[in-house]
């Protein structure tokens, strides 16, 4: 250990730290470009200059060790003065062109300009002008006269994504980024440059000139596109998520998230194939009717049959509360025991970094809050082939186009009532007698296990119709935010959709068994206070981190029936 003096504070901290290191634990911020806690340290942006008292020169705080006894100032006249002069250096050159910036009001350059400069230029000679719209690859524009050639995307290229596609060229203030001789950045993760990028140099095709960073509320949620649930910000102006940006979580994903979930898990959430509310089947074809008249037909469609002839299908995308209420409606209110779910793999489809090959986000919860059969008989194959004998004659499916496997579909066109909750319309709903829309990741509360059994939550980022949503914790400020919620509400809010806990629970009421859950939490609340590895859990204590489920050992989920896709 050595024992050092930061800005007047003393302690200790491990040999081999960096004085920046030690400083950021002791929650001391020393400013920096190029330095990034998970890259290597290239120490070229100069601007954690500080001074280590005994040495004759000011020292660069990300590329020096800490030693016993030292003595560092990280803010004292002659360090100011250094850091206004580098900040006077990287805005030489710089375009300046905030205003019409994605990067603006979320910039490091723009923080440290208010922050460490001198406030005005003395330079009165032409800029040196470079290429504005670059096309790096599928998904990143660079501006390279923005680029303070910090040399972050071109470590994070080689270092963590391990492809090695970004270099510089050229010297001096003519130097430029670019790629590699015919390379794209083209990488399943490319997009965390953007993220890392501390100026507006590297931008998204996707995101870019939509909006500006303080018009958009950002919820703590995780990603639903894959086993990994990186934790994730959901970025949402007018009722629309505009982007998803990672966010830190040491124990899951660190800094990073892929390209796939960033773009494309929150497009159903938009999608024109949303089912705006609850669809039943009748003679002229599918119509929208009320959520009680639906509600009141499949409760007193599934009295006339038998226990023995009705299944339930539970969901790897649906959240804890909501598979833990269907099985228990399955079990104590429909008496059926043929209980099961789908787990979708792509094989092949996985690295070491983040990607898994299971794209469903709850695989793990649907199994441990007991979506599953007792016995094989009773599980997925024992379901197809009961509707094949005519034994199965009624299907409950929960947010799963299982009919997307034509053999699944041909099937199901033999059942005699068949009940979905979808978001969207799909094979499965086109086959549905009755059609319940589901609220997507991102409109309600609740929980996913992730592949290594860490229990996380996804929270509301866009408003849904449904009328007391506000009792189911939607932050009903963020409404607020622009204007009248009223007008927010007309312009966004044009969903009628429902978690599935909340449909189920209706249902079972119209069926004689009151589930009395006011909101998600609550259903939480009683599967934690029921099943041992959820055992003494709460929102509150999983917070924006996660916890790990309680089991002996964390153990890979026997595997029950896989779709590939
Ligand atoms: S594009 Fe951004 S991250 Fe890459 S070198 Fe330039 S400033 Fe750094
Ligand atoms: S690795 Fe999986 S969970 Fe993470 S961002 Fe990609 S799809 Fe989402």
């Amino acid at each position: 250990m050595a024992r050092i003096t930061i800005d007047g504070k003393q302690f200790e901290t491990d040999n081999g730290r960096t004085i920046i290191e030690a400083a950021r634990e002791q929650g001391i911020e020393i400013p920096h470009f190029c330095w990034h806690p998970k890259l290597s340290v290239s120490g070229n942006c100069r601007m954690c200059l500080v001074e280590v008292e005994k040495l004759p020169k000011l020292v660069i705080a990300c590329a020096t060790q800490v030693s016993d006894g030292m003595v560092v100032h990280t803010n004292n006249p002659k360090v100011i003065t250094a850091r206004k002069a580098v900040m006077e250096f990287l805005l030489i050159n710089h375009p300046l062109d905030c205003p019409i910036c994605d990067e603006a009001g979320d910039c490091k350059l723009q923080n440290y300009a208010y922050d460490h400069s001198i406030g005005y230029s003395r330079f009165d000679e032409d800029k040196v002008h470079k290429p504005k719209r670059v096309d790096l690859g599928p998904h990143v524009v660079l501006d390279a006269e923005r680029c303070i050639m910090c040399s972050r995307c071109v470590r994070f290229c080689d270092e963590i994504a391990r492809k090695p596609q970004l270099t510089f060229t050229q010297r001096g203030d003519h130097v430029q980024l670019t790629t590699f001789p015919g390379e794209h950045l083209d990488n399943p993760y490319s997009m965390n440059t953007i993220d890392i990028c501390p100026v507006g140099a590297l931008t998204s095709k996707d995101f870019r000139f939509k909006a500006r960073v303080w018009e958009l509320s950002s919820t703590e949620t995780v990603c639903p596109g894959c086993a990994r649930g990186c934790n994730m910000l959901v970025w949402v102006r007018n009722n629309e998520i505009l982007r998803q940006t990672p966010r830190f979580n040491p124990d899951v994903n660190d800094y990073w998230m892929c390209d796939y979930g960033r773009l494309n898990t929150f497009r159903q959430v938009h999608a024109e194939t949303r089912i705006k509310a609850p669809v039943m089947k009748k003679e002229s074809g599918p119509v929208e009717v009320g959520w009680d008249e639906a509600i009141a037909l499949v409760a007193s469609e599934f009295k006339g049959f038998k226990k023995s002839q009705i299944a339930v299908i539970g969901s790897a995308y649906a959240t804890n509360e909501d598979n833990f209420l269907v099985q228990k409606f399955a079990r104590e209110v429909l008496g059926t025991k043929f209980i099961d779910f789908l787990r979708h793999d792509l094989d092949g489809d996985e690295d070491d970094l983040l990607i898994r090959a299971d794209k469903s986000p709850n695989g793990r919860g649907a199994m441990e809050v007991g979506m599953q059969p007792g016995n094989a008989a009773s599980g997925f194959e024992g379901i197809l082939r009961g509707i094949k004998e005519g034994q199965i004659k009624a299907l409950y499916v929960i947010e799963d186009n299982i009919a997307a496997d034509p053999l699944v579909a041909q099937s199901l066109s033999r059942i005699d009532y068949l009940v979905v909750h979808s978001p969207v319309e799909n094979e499965t709903t086109r086959l549905a007698d009755v059609v319940f829309p589901a609220s997507t990741y991102a409109e309600k509360n609740g929980t996913f296990v992730n592949f290594q059994g860490r229990v996380q939550r996804i929270r509301p980022a866009v408003a849904t119709l449904e009328q007391d949503r506000a009792t189911d914790g939607f932050a009903m400020s963020r409404l607020d935010m622009f204007g009248s919620p009223f007008d927010r509400w007309a312009k966004g809010a044009k969903i009628d959709a429902r978690p599935t806990w909340r449909i189920i629970a209706g249902i079972a009421s119209l069926m004689g068994v009151k589930y009395r859950y006011a909101s998600a939490e609550e259903v939480f609340n009683e599967l934690a206070s029921t099943l041992e590895a959820f055992k003494g859990m709460s929102y509150r204590k999983i917070g924006v981190r996660g916890v790990a489920l309680h089991l002996p050992k964390v153990q890979a989920p026997a595997a029950p029936m896989h779709i590939s896709r």
